[in-house]
């Protein structure tokens, strides 16, 4: 096990809120005084669930604990402090604003603390790391424009880019077009979350009414050879998870799963954890995983290439880190 330790990673698609683990989510319910039924911890997965809407049902109970700038302080400083252990050189994370101001912080100060726990990551560990904010789809279109609206009035040092997530299947890219237009006018970076549960139809959609550079998932292109030739064509990045695909019964397992066949075809992939503890899911295990299914060192490190590529980054830390890398 583990032999792709020593392979530089990175991540671009994991979101921050849900990397909380069972210790950290027990501790911050004692601390914040919220009760825990016992049947949201698991055993197959560090939490348990029956389906994706379960799923999003439990996700919000779990990190509705997270009520602090000390909160998330303590949750992003330990999740880049394990990602620095199984050599992760950058991580990018998503967030989300609706959830910290539905628990009383402000857009500054939870993003403040994410900031200030970056900083200090990389003082320990090295690990360089930046932020998306997440509009969320099923709050609808009018959450996600204020949240777009509020990032691009105010400029924060942690933040590099706009994501689109939640609910894909009953709140499709058509609904968000005011949002991603000025997104785009302004130059704003943009990754959308299309091609996990809904289609090849959504996710032309969303390359062409959203501007994506990235796409979250976005492996049932699969299903429509003209349009992964069009995401080739467009150098679109796709984040695959694998593993929280296969947690949420999209495919069955490694082997099945598109992310070598697209790989193969030429589109340039990367993996990514997700939703970490609710699959069981790190950065390591998808490399490791990756591995298992035939990828070589060399393609290994060409995802993480892809990567930080793609990141959002600033364009120096960006070569510095791929400096490390050759
Ligand atoms: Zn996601």
């Amino acid at each position: 096990m583990n032999s792709t330790l020593h392979i530089p990673k990175a991540e671009i698609h994991v979101h921050l809120e849900a990397t909380i683990t069972p210790s950290l989510c027990r501790k911050f319910a004692e601390r914040n005084k919220v009760k825990l039924s016992a049947d949201i911890f698991g055993s197959e997965y560090a939490y348990q669930w029956e389906d994706f809407y379960d799923f999003i049902k439990r996700y919000d109970i779990v990190t509705s604990v997270i009520h602090t700038p000390e909160d998330y302080y303590e949750l992003t400083y330990e999740y880049l402090k394990e990602c620095a252990s199984h050599n992760v050189l950058y991580v990018e994370a998503m967030v989300s604003s609706t959830h910290a101001k539905a628990k009383g912080m402000t857009y500054h100060s939870f993003l403040d603390s994410v900031h200030q726990a970056s900083l200090d990551a990389e003082r320990d560990f090295g690990i360089v790391s930046r932020y998306l904010m997440n509009g969320i789809r099923h709050l609808g279109a009018e959450s996600v424009q204020v949240t777009a609206e509020e990032v691009l009035s105010n400029p924060h040092p942690a933040l590099v880019g706009f994501g689109l997530a939640g609910d894909e299947l009953h709140f499709p890219p058509h609904l968000f077009t005011k949002t991603f237009d000025m997104l785009k006018q302004e130059s704003y970076p943009i990754t959308v979350h299309a091609g996990e549960w809904d289609g090849p139809e959504n996710i032309r959609n969303a390359i062409h009414l959203l501007h994506p550079t990235r796409l979250g998932h976005g492996v049932r292109s699969i299903e429509d050879l003209d349009l992964v030739k069009e995401i080739i064509d467009k150098d679109i990045v796709l984040e695959t998870c694998p593993t929280s695909n296969i947690a949420t019964k999209i495919y069955d397992n490694y082997k099945t799963h598109p992310v070598k066949k697209l790989h193969d075809l030429g589109v340039r992939v990367t993996v990514n954890s997700d939703d970490p503890p609710f699959f069981n899911a790190t950065i390591q295990g998808e490399y490791e995983a990756m591995a298992g299914i035939g990828f070589s060192e060399n393609e290994l490190a060409s995802m993480t290439r892809n990567a930080i590529k793609s990141s959002f980054l600033e364009e120096d830390k960006k070569i510095k880190i791929l400096t490390k890398l050759d």
